[in-house]
């Protein structure tokens, strides 16, 4: 593919050594590294006070936990909030509600499809599908902590549970999984959708965030450059999809072996999930047809 994303790869960060990125604004990163979650899942600690609030409990990791806990000596967690449910980030929430008692905050399950099995492209389950908040959020919900506020911007498309955190009056957002600077997020059916992930990243685009702070990765500088480039690079990838099937590819298969030439092979099945994604949203819009279920159609054929 000839499109460039501006990818940052080098990251500054100790496992289980709280950084502060910005004053009130730290970091601890979760020892879950794997080729969904870069070197792991990013925790962020914000306030500046005794009450915090923490965003993203992480994987369930006695010794993240550990860290999360000492990080926060002599403060307290008083509430929690939640990017979106998929288990890198929500399997910790248990033990760290246990030990804090805190509040949770996130967009909750009304944004699931009931009765939708969800597998994650590394093909173990997903979601948390049993999540319910104790306040829920929806876009444009503002939430008030010791010394700062944050508002949540629903952008659903890697997951439909997916909110970003505005911190006001800073240009920083917490992106969560929906803009990192490592790499693409991953869009995969019947969780992620395609057309929402692009209206997502227009969403983004609009606004003049100074900083992106995401779940996997290092900060993003000049985030608006990086949302542009996921943009160009979806477009083009998409292209590449419907020529691919104009020039006569039936299958999701055939599609991911003249696209990506050259894959990790443990990422065939992520490829496969994208492709998928983008064949829905090309189907929503009437340049392909399919025949079969959506995600794993029998047929593809140019329209
Ligand atoms: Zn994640």
């Amino acid at each position: 593919m000839a499109d460039e994303i501006p990818f940052r790869k080098e990251m500054n960060f100790e496992y289980g050594v709280p950084r502060e990125l910005f004053p009130g604004v730290t970091r601890i990163v979760a020892n879950n590294p794997g080729p969904f979650t870069f070197k792991g899942t990013n925790t962020y600690l914000l306030g500046q006070g005794r009450d915090l609030a923490l965003v993203d409990p992480g994987p369930e990791d006695a010794a993240h936990l550990d860290a999360i806990l000492r990080a926060t000596q002599g403060k307290r967690i008083a509430s929690i909030i939640i990017t979106h449910t998929h288990r890198d980030h929500i399997d910790g929430l248990p033990a760290l509600k246990a030990k804090t008692g805190a509040k949770v905050y996130g967009y909750g399950r009304k944004a699931r499809n009931p009765g939708a099995k969800v597998a994650s492209p590394a093909g173990g389950e997903a979601n948390d599908e049993d999540f319910v908040p104790d306040v829920p959020l929806e876009d444009g919900s503002r939430f008030e902590g010791e010394g700062f506020a944050l508002t949540a911007l629903h952008t659903p498309g890697h997951a439909p549970d997916h909110l970003c955190f505005a911190i006001e009056g800073t240009g920083i957002l917490l992106s969560g999984d929906h803009v990192m600077g490592w790499n693409t997020s991953v869009v995969a059916p019947p969780d992620g959708n395609m057309v929402a992930y692009m209206n997502s990243l227009d969403k983004l685009m609009v606004r003049d965030d100074s900083v992106f702070l995401p779940g996997h990765g290092g900060r993003i500088e000049q985030p608006q450059r990086v949302v542009k480039a996921f943009i160009v690079h979806r477009r083009m990838r998409e292209q590449a999809i419907l020529d691919c099937i104009k020039g006569g590819a039936t299958t999701i298969a055939a599609v991911v072996e003249a696209v990506y030439r050259g894959l990790d092979p443990r990422l065939v099945r992520a490829a496969s999930l994208s492709v998928a994604a983008h064949v829905e949203s090309l189907v929503e819009r009437g340049l392909v047809s399919a025949s079969g279920p959506v995600a794993q159609p029998d047929r593809l054929s140019p329209v």
